[in-house]
């Protein structure tokens, strides 16, 4: 069966930066990624390179930034004060920190500290990145009605509710 709007599909998939650094992959993981088609549950350009592809289809998805996470906003790197941070002592470079925004992934990356004033950068950590996926599609089936419905797959790999 082919993957089309509303089935739910399984894939293995190895992520890269254009270093050729991966970044992710469920190979490493051992459990392949399950979603629901066609209801932007992953990338934009990913989504569209599955469109129609089938069981045992490998293939290679060059993405640029914008069908992926997006550019970089330079609105979204703020200085703001170290008390901002109630109740942690040690701010350093790379720690996350979820952060209630209304644009953005909703959570900042604390990317320099310097005495009180500490820069956090709202942006997503691969926007402005093109992307690369190595793919191996595992499985394709249609979707219940009850996924469909919720916008998301249940079961292994999926929601549990
Ligand atoms: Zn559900």
């Amino acid at each position: 069966m082919q993957i089309s709007n509303n089935t739910a599909v399984s894939i293995h998939y190895t992520l890269t930066n254009d270093a050729g650094e991966v970044i992710d992959s469920s190979i490493q993981s051992g459990e392949p990624l399950v979603y629901l088609h066609g209801q932007s549950n992953i990338i934009s350009g990913l989504e569209r390179a599955l469109h129609g592809r089938k069981v045992g289809d490998k293939f290679t998805a060059n993405i640029p930034a914008s069908d992926a996470y997006g550019h970089v906003f330079e609105d979204r790197v703020q200085v703001i004060s170290r008390e901002m941070f109630d109740g942690i002592d040690n701010i350093e470079v790379g720690m996350q920190f979820h952060a209630d925004v209304s644009e953005g992934p909703g959570i900042v990356t604390v990317v320099a500290v310097d005495g009180d004033n500490v820069t956090i950068d709202g942006n997503h950590p691969l926007a402005g990145m093109p992307l690369t996926f190595e793919i191996e599609v595992i499985d394709v089936r249609p979707a219940s009605e009850e996924e469909i419905e919720h916008g998301h797959i249940h079961g292994a790999g999926g929601h549990h509710h």
